[in-house]
């Protein structure tokens, strides 16, 4: 009978499996962490080209990413989120500063209907909560840039899903978002730096194929051998999704003087008015006429200073013709030059990744949200059906499709594997 070697295997070292295992390793479980890519981090990171470095995906993240950082031992320092919001007919810097914050209090009755709508609205989504007239308000605007950011046309976004963002319960903290100094590759490396630091074995370069039951505990089949553990988590997705996938992105980069001015926020979003239509266009698979992007200040080599930008592609349009891109590239840089004149005349790179180049680039699914729920299914549970098998993710518990739930999701799924190694 094959020797049990590892208490935990735990498969991808992308935020949650990162998590898990130094949750794990922070308890004295002997700990293997294996990524089937040759990097660590996942969709947390930052990659070069032509000379510039660019962010992979993750770039804000709530406040609660703090304390969890603390609680494994990292150390990286944050800075509060800043944005400038083009809503197409206003803009606005949020968080504001006080004359901004005057300028919002106007809309104060539209936002407060919102959040009562949404306090209000158990699963139902957004589409049935908001009456046709009352979706030009700021309210209905604000949410919009949530679904925006999930990849999911706001219509279809759950009222559950959006107040879990925001409770107290689970302190995602998107009420405060930061940002890493230094960018997310930072905390990528902070987090190496630990796993290295207590003790966890970490495998790059190696896929997971399967995993068996075996005597007490697991036979994980890897592209290097197969490896015992009494326990297995796992961030390899359930095959299928159970509603719609969320939409995919298209990556634009560029590349400017580092004297070359920029709004007065680390982030520029372009938000369209009207955005159920524009992404049930997305949704349905063509190009609207007007659609929303952001881009922010990336990192700075030499003279040359990098912006990092994310839209959403049409779903199923994973390819992008010669044409379409440079529409696409022309649409943003028409609106990046509205608010920085000159921006675009001063560009000395520019890329746009559709999303097949950006899955064949960074290794990773180009997908904001992993699924939009067409029912009122809750997150997949963390236990699989096999006691000792765990998964976590943004596809598990607990509700979210973003970087401090999966984080969150590994803390869970460490906590109960250890329940189980210990029971
Ligand atoms: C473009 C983009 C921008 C985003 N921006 C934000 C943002 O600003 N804020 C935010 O909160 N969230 C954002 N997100 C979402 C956020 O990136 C994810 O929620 C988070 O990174 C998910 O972490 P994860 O560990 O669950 O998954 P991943 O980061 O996908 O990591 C999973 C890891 O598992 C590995 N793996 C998969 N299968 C195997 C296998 N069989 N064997 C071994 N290894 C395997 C993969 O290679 C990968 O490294 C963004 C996502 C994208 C795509």
């Amino acid at each position: 009978m094959a020797e049990t070697h590892w208490d935990a295997i735990v498969v991808g070292a992308g935020l949650s499996g990162m998590t898990a295992s130094l949750e794990l390793a922070r308890r004295g479980c002997k700990v293997l962490l294996v990524e089937r890519l040759a990097r660590a981090g996942g969709r947390c990171g930052a990659f070069e080209l032509e000379g510039h470095r660019f962010t992979v995906g993750c770039n804000d993240f709530g406040a609660r990413i703090v304390t969890d950082l603390a609680r494994l031992g990292v150390h990286v320092a944050f800075e509060p989120s800043t944005n400038v919001v083009d809503f197409g007919d206003e803009t606005h810097r949020l968080p504001p500063r006080p004359r901004g914050a005057l300028r919002l209090l106007r809309h104060a009755p539209s936002v407060l209907r919102m959040v009562m709508r949404v306090r209000n609205g158990e699963k139902r989504p957004l589409g049935t909560l908001f009456r046709d007239h009352e979706r030009d308000g700021m309210g209905f605007r604000m949410i919009s840039l949530l679904a925006y950011a999930l990849g999911t046309p706001p219509q279809y976004l759950r009222a559950d899903l959006l107040r879990a963002d925001f409770s107290g319960e689970l302190g995602y903290g998107h009420e405060k978002m930061v940002v890493p100094i230094g960018g997310p590759q930072v905390l990528t490396d902070a987090m190496l730096a630990r796993l290295r630091s207590t003790g966890v074995t970490l495998r790059l370069g190696t896929g997971v194929q399967a995993v068996k039951k075996h005597a007490r505990g697991f036979e994980v089949d890897t592209s290097s051998g197969s490896e015992h553990a009494r326990v297995v988590l796992s961030t390899v997705p359930a095959s299928a999704c159970r509603g719609r996938a969320g939409l995919k992105v298209c990556q634009v980069l560029f590349a400017v003087p580092r004297t070359t001015p920029f709004v007065d926020a680390r982030t520029l979003i372009v938000s369209p008015p009207r955005a159920e239509e524009w992404m049930a266009a997305l949704d349905a698979g063509h190009w609207p006429e007007t659609f929303g992007f952001h881009l922010f200040r990336d990192h700075e080599a030499g003279d040359t200073r990098a912006f990092t930008g994310f839209l959403l592609a049409p779903r199923g349009q994973d390819t992008l013709d010669a044409s379409r891109r440079a529409r696409v590239l022309d649409s943003v840089k028409s609106r990046i030059d509205a608010h920085v004149p000159g921006f675009s005349s001063a560009l000395r790179f520019e890329r746009l990744l559709d999303p097949s180049e950006y899955e064949a680039h960074h290794g990773v699914s180009a997908s904001l949200a992993h699924e939009i729920p067409i029912a009122d299914e809750d997150a997949l549970p963390i236990e699989e059906h096999e006691p000792g098998l765990f998964r976590m993710g943004n596809a598990t518990e607990p509700p979210g499709d973003h970087a401090n739930a999966a984080m969150l999701s590994g803390l869970w799924a460490a906590e109960r594997a250890l329940r189980h190694l210990r029971g």
